[in-house]
């Protein structure tokens, strides 16, 4: 049974996942790039490695989450990477969003050094990863899989197998094309409900119960009423996924004509400077475009007192009292 982990790339989905390691008590060591991010685990009991070499030399499996295929050329093929610590018998597994060209490129890489690998990225995003409840698929060896399952599930709810390597990193990117085109469908549609002078409230009360339903409309379609783009999944992450969709549908000849329109709008929400704020950002481009904001009108205040006892209130407020107050 797998007793030592480590983690590498403690970002918004990797520190999640960290964290829930160490809860279940498995012997965590932590490698990030920027080393602050490390110290939460420091103090949690965890050890810190100063490379991924390091971070990966006595651990019987390596996990890492890292931005793009960039990082994790980096991270893994670069001096210092995991490949030049990381030794036979061991596992790794990649849960990063890269193109399934990258993970076989990762599977080959580590199998001459006798390690064994499945990529393994994730859906659900910030909450889910904290909360352990992402979903999960994974690729490779069957019975890596089966023996790293029970460690997937402390980060998800739930775990699918996907066959060969490659097979997980693909369907991620199915996936995201489809979360890609909703964030489009939701953006082109509030701005129009608001152009049209609807009361975008009750737009979002609708978008909650109709069959074209979906958590990620209605919690997206909130905050963007509340002008809420605090950062769960990043905009400069989802148009670096558009790019990778498109390089892997056009490599298989697979149309994706709606999804060349949302990668314009990312960029052009990129280019105005919202990359760090959340993918439901992509908004932005087309208010700007519209010439509009979308905005929820604030939610009518639910009374704290009743009717009647208001009533009695102001009443007692017109005749003043000597203590000022009731
Ligand atoms: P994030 O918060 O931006 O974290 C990225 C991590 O990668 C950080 O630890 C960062 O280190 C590291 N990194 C980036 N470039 C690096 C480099 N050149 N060398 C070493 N480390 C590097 O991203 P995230 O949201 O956690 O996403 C991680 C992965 O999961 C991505 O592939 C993303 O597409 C995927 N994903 C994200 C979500 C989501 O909702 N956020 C959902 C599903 C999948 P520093 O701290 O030093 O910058």
């Amino acid at each position: 049974m797998i007793k030592t982990i480590s983690y590498l790339g403690l970002g918004t989905m990797g520190s999640g996942m960290a964290s829930n390691l160490l809860k279940a008590g498995y012997k965590l060591t932590v490698w990030n790039r920027n080393a602050e991010k490390c110290e939460p685990f420091a103090r949690k009991g965890a050890r810190v490695a100063d490379t991924p070499a390091v971070a990966s030399r006595d651990a019987e499996l390596v996990i890492y989450s890292l931005s793009n295929d960039q990082a994790v050329e980096e991270v893994v093929f670069g001096a210092k990477g995991i490949l030049s610590g990381i030794n036979e018998g061991q596992i790794a597994i990649d849960m990063s969003t890269v193109l399934p060209a990258t993970s076989l490129r990762e599977q080959k890489a580590y199998a001459k050094h006798g390690v064994d690998f499945l990529d393994a990225p994730v859906f659900g995003s910030k909450q889910e990863s904290a909360d352990a409840k992402l979903w999960i698929m994974a690729a490779g060896n069957k019975a890596i899989f089966e023996k790293v399952k029970p460690i997937l599930e402390h980060l998800g709810q739930t775990v699918y197998y996907f066959g060969k390597n490659g097979n997980a990193a693909a369907m991620k990117l199915v996936g995201n094309l489809i979360v890609a085109l909703e964030m489009e469908a939701l953006a082109e549609g509030l701005v129009l409900a608001q152009k049209a002078g609807l009361d975008l409230n009750t737009v979002m009360e609708v978008v909650k119960v109709a069959d074209f339903r979906s958590p990620l409309l209605v919690s997206n379609g909130q905050n963007i009423l509340k002008r809420d783009f605090s950062a769960s999944f990043a905009l400069k992450l989802m148009l670096k996924d558009a790019g990778l969709i498109k390089k892997f549908a056009e490599n298989l000849q697979s149309p994706i004509p709606a999804l060349r329109v949302a990668e314009k709008n990312l960029e052009s929400a990129v280019a105005l400077g919202f990359g760090k704020e959340n993918a439901s950002a992509l908004i932005k481009a087309l208010e700007k475009e519209a010439g509009v904001e979308v905005k929820g009108a604030p939610l009518a205040k639910i009374p704290a007192v009743s009717p009647a006892f208001a009533e009695l209130r102001r009443g007692r407020e017109r005749r003043p009292t000597t203590a000022g107050h009731l």
